[in-house]
């Protein structure tokens, strides 16, 4: 390992909530206002209040971003754990939060507003660019990128050229897609396509080609489609030097969770019930898994979910964790807002 970040001496896990504008036809009323934060992003604080029948509940985490964060404040953040990526850690970012708080604004950003690009684009640049500059300390970096799809517990490889294959209903063979990980701490997963990129154009040609993927699944249309499943984008990064012989090998992992609403709002019924208790599941293992890895408890339940199996070489040991916690200001929220707080509270 190259450097010693300042992530190392906090410890690996932080939690960043980030509250998202109101969207016009939303409530703005002072009166129905439940949520309270710092006032300006100068004033970028940690503290977030929110209020439930007339109870105030507080919460803390290592940043909160208000509204009027934009995409590149937030990137700054960020940016140091992607050169850790660089350096050969292993890195997971993930964007929790109910549907509609902004996770995939997070992860992907506004399509066709580059000042409004999210953390996905944004890191691929600077890894390209870092890549770049490098080339003259005589650092020469190999990137592998790989995207998947996990609906009801089932593993979809989102860059298949054959579009049977990632049909939800289509009976994937149980050896298809099993999760490996070998001594060295690698994780293969059997048949999924892994793609050799070169530049981030590349890359965005990807992530469209994974974007109509996720749409052949679906009587449901692609938002509410998108909204039940977790989205897991992987970078590989293999980086040797030839002048000193040094060799690095880290992952970028950028997840894009499920919806984190709780059953009795989406009025679940038959498949719609079981999609539900699916995401549930893996969520509230995500959470079991962060928690003990932030407690540092000798037992850690990955195999509790195919996402925590997944990325278990990813967490803990001296991986490192960040989770956005989106939370929307409309005061019809708030109680799906206390769930996510209490949710990101537990893991921080
Ligand atoms: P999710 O992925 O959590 O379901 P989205 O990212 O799709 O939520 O966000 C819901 C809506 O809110 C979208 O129309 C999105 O453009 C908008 N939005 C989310 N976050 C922001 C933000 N920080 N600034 C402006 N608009 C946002
Ligand atoms: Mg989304």
């Amino acid at each position: 390992k190259l450097h010693n970040t300042i992530q190392e001496l906090k410890g690996n896990i932080r939690v960043f909530c980030r509250v998202r504008p109101l969207l016009s036809g939303e409530n703005s009323s002072e009166e129905a206002k439940t949520i309270s934060y710092p006032t300006s992003l100068e004033a970028l604080g940690r503290g977030i209040d929110l209020m439930q029948n007339g109870q105030k509940h507080c919460f803390t985490f290592d940043k909160v971003f208000v509204p009027n964060a934009s995409q590149e404040d937030i990137f700054v953040e960020i940016s140091q754990l992607v050169q850790s990526a660089l350096d050969g850690y292993k890195v997971c970012i993930f964007a929790y939060g109910q549907t509609g708080s902004g996770k995939t604004y997070t992860m992907m950003g506004r399509p066709g507003n580059p000042e409004e690009k999210g953390l996905i684009p944004r890191c691929l640049e600077q890894i390209f660019q870092t890549r770049q500059s490098l080339r003259s300390q005589g650092w020469k970096y190999e990137l592998q990128v790989s995207m998947l799809e996990i609906y009801n517990e089932t593993i979809r490889d989102l860059l298949s050229t054959n579009k049977e294959a990632v049909r939800a209903d289509n009976g994937v063979s149980p050896q298809k897609y099993a999760i490996k990980h070998d001594a060295s701490g690698n994780t293969h997963v059997v048949e999924l396509t892994v793609v050799d990129v070169r530049s981030s154009r590349e890359v965005s040609f990807l992530l469209d080609h994974a974007a109509r993927n996720r749409q052949v699944s679906g009587k449901t249309a692609m938002n509410e489609q998108s909204s039940r499943s977790h989205f897991v984008f992987t970078l590989r990064i293999t980086g040797f030097n030839e002048s000193t012989e040094q060799q690095v090998q880290g992952v970028l992992n950028l997840i894009d969770l499920a919806g984190s609403e709780r059953l009795s709002k989406s009025g679940s019924t038959g498949d719609r019930l079981k999609e539900t208790q699916a995401i549930n599941k893996s969520l509230s293992s995500l959470g079991d898994v962060i928690f003990a890895l932030a407690k540092k408890e000798d037992h850690v339940p990955f195999r509790n979910s195919k996402l925590t199996y997944l990325l278990q070489p990813c967490l803990g040991g001296d991986s490192k964790t960040l989770m956005f916690v989106n939370i929307t200001p409309e005061p019809s929220s708030t109680g799906e807002s206390l769930c996510s707080l209490r949710f990101a509270a537990r893991v921080n």
